[in-house]
Order: structure tokens, then C-alpha cells, then sequence
């Protein structure tokens, strides 16, 4: 059997919140729970949606909550080139094109692109964004906590952007290209991604690779439909103080603590949460208000 490796991969928008701590600790848990290897992954895809100095807060968090990573950190940023190669050669080989239309044009014919350039042989121009031919389209997938879980039908022959148009690289893109690259072999996040899910197995099976397998953990939420925002528990958590926010997200996780463990030291208390951790004892919900 495949060793595992798991992963985090937290956008720097801002500094760790109770959200983000869920995915970093289930899929930590998992991680140790399969004697795998966890590795953190920064991804500095978006600068205009970056919080300068967030990548800095985001893994001083990580280490206060005794969660040390596995092998040498991977930033985007620093992978432009290998996306771009990719891009390339499926601009070479007919499997991209270029695509001049608008999101307002997107819209009016019912949301998804019907492929309107996919013919046009558009050159490369200012503006212009990538989209992929979609052959290989997912119209379900398995979720190792939800099963079956199927894929809206425009949405998975959607021939969807791999590069935008003012140039910037596709999350969906990145996120498949450096999972294969660091061999991960499951991925666990928050269910906020259930969307994008049949897209990047797609990719895999448009790039040759076998997909890794999915489980995705219930959403912290301020209201149905609302993740958490700046406003309220989307708060840095307290890196000074750990305790009480690790057990507040265990308990979220659901873990039945022990009594007393609040009294445990930080490490104790992860060591006995890699100890005991089951896929089963996750709340059946996508998502749980705070
Ligand atoms: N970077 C993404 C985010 O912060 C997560 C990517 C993933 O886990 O696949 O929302």
C-alpha cells in the first residue's frame, strides 16, 4: 500500500481562524492516525487577496497548536513556472484555448461557459483567460465521511478556467499540479470544497494520474450558507493560550474528550487526539453553526 501523505493548504488571506483550524487539525489527526506525513502547503496564488505578513502568522499558529509539519514547505508563488508549463502544453497539444468572454457574458447564457471559444483558435492576448477541454467530466465522486456525492451536470462539462485573464494561475489548477507533485494521497478539508472537487478529478485523469481520495469536514459557520467572516469567529485564534481553542475544535471534530483533559498539556492532548481519532465520529453535517 501507497504510504500516506496528507496536507494543509491555507490561502494567506488572513491569520489562522477557528475555520482553518479545522482543517489543519483534521487533516493532521488523519494524517498521524495513518502513520502518514503531513505537509503545509502555502497557497500564495492571490495577491490581491492576501493579508501581507498572514503566511508568517498563519504558521507561528500551526507550531503554538503542536502541529509540526513534515518535509520542506511548498509556495505557489514560488511555482509559476511549473503551472505555466503545464498550460503550455495543453495550449500545444488543442486540450486549452483561449477565451475572451466575460463573466457578464458567462451569466447571460445561464452561468456556465458553453465553450463559445472553445473552436476560435484565439491567439494569446491581453485579457484573454485559459480555459481547459473538458473530456473528462466527473459527474459524481466518492467522500471517504459522505459516500457518494454527485456533481451538478454543468458543472462538470464546464471547459473551466485554468488561467485568468489578468494572468493569475487557477486554484483548481495549482491544487491538483502540486498534490501530484508532493504525493498526496488523500486530501482532507473543509466542505467548502465539495464544489470544486469533480473538477480536480478531472484533472487528474485528464494529466494521467490517479486521484487521491477525499474526506471533507463539517464547515464552522456564522449562519446556513455563511462561512465565517472577519467580522466575528473568523478572529485569529489565541496562539498564547491554546488550550481552550484545541479543545473547542476537537469537540467541533467530534472527539469525546475526557474529562478533565483541558488540564493536559498541549501535546498530550494532540498525541491523544492522533490516539483516538476515527473517521466515523465526524458529525454527519456539511456544515455547523458556531
Ligand atoms: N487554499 C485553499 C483554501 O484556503 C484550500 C485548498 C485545499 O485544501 O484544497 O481555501
Amino acid at each position: 500500500m501507497k504510504a500516506y501523505t496528507g496536507r494543509f493548504a491555507p490561502s494567506p488571506s488572513g491569520p489562522l481562524h477557528f475555520g482553518s483550524l479545522i482543517a489543519a487539525l483534521g487533516s493532521y489527526f488523519q494524517a498521524k492516525a495513518m502513520q502518514g506525513e503531513w505537509l503545509v502547503r502555502i497557497e500564495d496564488l492571490d495577491p490581491p487577496r492576501e493579508m501581507p505578513g498572514a503566511t508568517s502568522l498563519i504558521l507561528k499558529a500551526l507550531e503554538s497548536y503542536g502541529l509540526h509539519w513534515d518535509r520542506d514547505i511548498y509556495y505557489q508563488s514560488q511555482r509559476h513556472d511549473i503551472y505555466q508549463a503545464q498550460i503550455d502544453e495543453w495550449l500545444s497539444s488543442g486540450q486549452a484555448y483561449y477565451c475572451q468572454c466575460t463573466r457578464k457574458q458567462v451569466k447571460a447564457s445561464g452561468g456556465y461557459y458553453t465553450g463559445t471559444c472553445r473552436e476560435k483558435k484565439l491567439p494569446p492576448g491581453q485579457g484573454h483567460a485559459v480555459r481547459l477541454c473538458m473530456t473528462r467530466p466527473v459527474y459524481s465522486f466518492h467522500d471517504e465521511k459522505h459516500g457518494l456525492i454527485d456533481v451538478p451536470e454543468p458543472l462538470a462539462r464546464e471547459d473551466f478556467i485554468i488561467q485568468r485573464r489578468d494572468g493569475l494561475f487557477a486554484y483548481n489548477l495549482a491544487v491538483v499540479i502540486d498534490d501530484i507533485e508532493q504525493n498526496v494521497t488523500q486530501v482532507v478539508r473543509g466542505a467548502d470544497l465539495i464544489e470544486p472537487t469533480g473538477r480536480q478529478i478531472s484533472l487528474y485523469q485528464i494529466s494521467g494520474h490517479t486521484p487521491v481520495s477525499y474526506l471533507h469536514l463539517p464547515l464552522a459557520v456564522d449562519s446556513p450558507g455563511h462561512k465565517l467572516s472577519k467580522q466575528n469567529h473568523a478572529q485569529a485564534i489565541d496562539i498564547q493560550n491554546p488550550v481552550p481553542t484545541l479543545v473547542r475544535a476537537m469537540v467541533f471534530l467530534g472527539f469525546q474528550l475526557p474529562q478533565g483533559i483541558e488540564a493536559a498539556n498541549l501535546a498530550e492532548i494532540i498525541d491523544w487526539g492522533c490516539r483516538n481519532w476515527h473517521i466515523q465520529q465526524l458529525p454527519d453535517k456539511f456544515e455547523i453553526i458556531l
